[in-house]
């Protein structure tokens, strides 16, 4: 059996995967701020999940986690993982040196993007996870396997500038796709809002907000612009949609596939290609992501040197 861990700004939730692929304990627990506390808490749902299951931590074949910042998957060390208030840490140690388990970390995009694959059965050919969250970032999952590109920026669509009139982004450049379609442009866009959510942009819109409707407009067709990006660079059988502004499902799909299909009837090519029909949503609030991040534990790139060396 393995350990998926996803830790998340709120939570961290974590689950035990059995061999045939199936959920035998899940275990939430508030994510601490700070490096060591996001460690202590990692490790308290480890314990817990083991009392769960009757194993004793060290008894797992692997621990995978999924974080979000920048992760080296061969050491296992995390950095600007802002939302966590890490700076530098070695995770992958840590874990494997608390839990006597061999531990794999891997990016939160990433790891969630094993699990949507797991979760449409694992058939696809070729699969995109497109993670609607704060930020705008995709994962890449060809044959079963991640394809993180040469220097792991593979999928990092959110960073394609679109604007050259737009806003400065925390990448550096300017008019990146990710501050016009995310969770966290829906401020920018919207300044009049009384708070800045998704779900409350979509309500104002439907009451016929003028600057509601004209913020909604400019997102939706983002959105579709970064799907119709997917499709041009990757033409991968599916995309998977999640993140927190999946929890919009069906009307977030409508809307987006209504920009997709008026753009279709400008251009028979991308009516060609039907990139409505390879969408698919994930249901927010699964254990999606900690199953993609226990599926990756099984990767085999784990911490033995440093096991070994704590033994
Ligand atoms: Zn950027």
């Amino acid at each position: 059996m393995r350990i998926g861990l996803d830790i998340g700004g709120t939570k961290i939730r974590g689950v035990v995967l059995d061999d045939d692929g199936s959920v035998r304990a899940s275990v939430r627990h508030a994510t601490g701020f700070g490096a060591s506390a996001v460690i202590d808490t990692a490790f308290t749902v480890v314990q817990q999940l083991s009392e769960r299951v009757g194993l004793d931590c060290s008894q797992f074949s692997s621990i995978g986690v999924g974080i979000p910042g920048t992760v080296d998957i061969h050491t296992g060390r995390v950095t600007h993982a802002v939302n966590l208030g890490i700076v530098d840490i070695e995770l992958g140690e840590a874990l494997s040196v608390r839990t006597g388990a061999p531990v794999r970390v891997e990016n939160d995009v990433n790891a969630a993007a094993m699990g949507a694959y797991h979760l449409v059965g694992g058939s696809a050919e070729s699969m995109v996870y497109l993670n609607l969250g704060t930020g705008l970032a995709a994962g890449i999952v060809l044959g079963g396997e991640l394809w993180r590109g040469t220097r792991g920026a593979a999928g990092e669509i959110g960073h394609i500038p679109i604007d050259p009139r737009g806003v400065v982004c925390a990448c550096g450049q300017r008019g990146c796709l990710e501050t016009v379609a995310s969770g966290s442009a829906v401020a920018r866009l919207w300044p009049e809002g009384r708070e800045p959510s998704i779900r409350a942009l979509f309500d104002a819109a439907d009451h016929g907000e003028p600057p509601a409707l004209k913020a909604r407009r400019v997102l939706v067709e983002n959105v579709a612009s970064a799907l119709r990006i997917i499709v041009l660079t990757l033409d991968v059988e599916l995309i998977v949609i999640g993140g927190g502004m999946s929890s919009l499902g069906e009307e977030l799909l409508a809307a987006v596939c209504g920009v997709l299909k008026r753009w279709e009837l400008e251009s028979p090519f991308l009516a060609a290609l039907d990139i409505p029909g390879r969408i698919r949503f994930a249901s927010a609030g699964s254990d999606m992501a900690a199953v993609g991040a226990a599926l990756v534990g099984r990767g085999g790139h784990t911490l033995p040197e440093t096991l070994e060396a704590a033994r």
